[in-house]
């Protein structure tokens, strides 16, 4: 299931405005953070919703140009294989498994889960 929180994390993690909506003054809806305005008034939630096609590709091509593929993969590797265990197709599967709408959340939670270990060590660096 993709939470707000999941949104937020990919939205961030993409390099994007995770965009809070106020009205300002004579009833303008804009993002309080980066001035951001909506085009349709009535629909004050402008973030993505990442259950699109360009949303996986998005995150797919951020997830290669951090250089955080392998990562990932091995990740992904691991949840997959608890569902269908070895066999001798599972290259072929686990292309197909991956590359799908339903792996989203689990992008998603990745990022999440990424972006805490990184908060972490941070902390433990400084
Ligand atoms: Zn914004």
């Amino acid at each position: 299931m993709i939470t707000e929180e999941l949104r937020k994390a990919g939205t961030e993690y993409l390099g994007e405005c995770w965009h809070e909506i106020v009205i300002g003054c004579g009833g303008v809806f804009s993002c309080r953070k980066c001035g951001y305005t909506p085009d349709d008034i009535d629909d004050t939630n402008k973030n993505r919703t990442f259950t699109t096609w360009q949303d996986f590709g998005d995150l797919k091509e951020k997830i290669l140009d951090k250089g955080d593929w392998n990562e990932f993969e091995d990740y992904c590797y691991l949840i997959y294989n608890e569902g269908f265990g070895l066999n001798k197709y599972r290259s072929l599967r686990f292309s197909v498994w991956l590359i799908s709408l339903d792996r989203i959340p689990l992008m998603l939670e990745w990022i999440e889960k990424k972006g805490k270990e990184t908060q972490l060590t941070c902390k433990l660096q400084s």
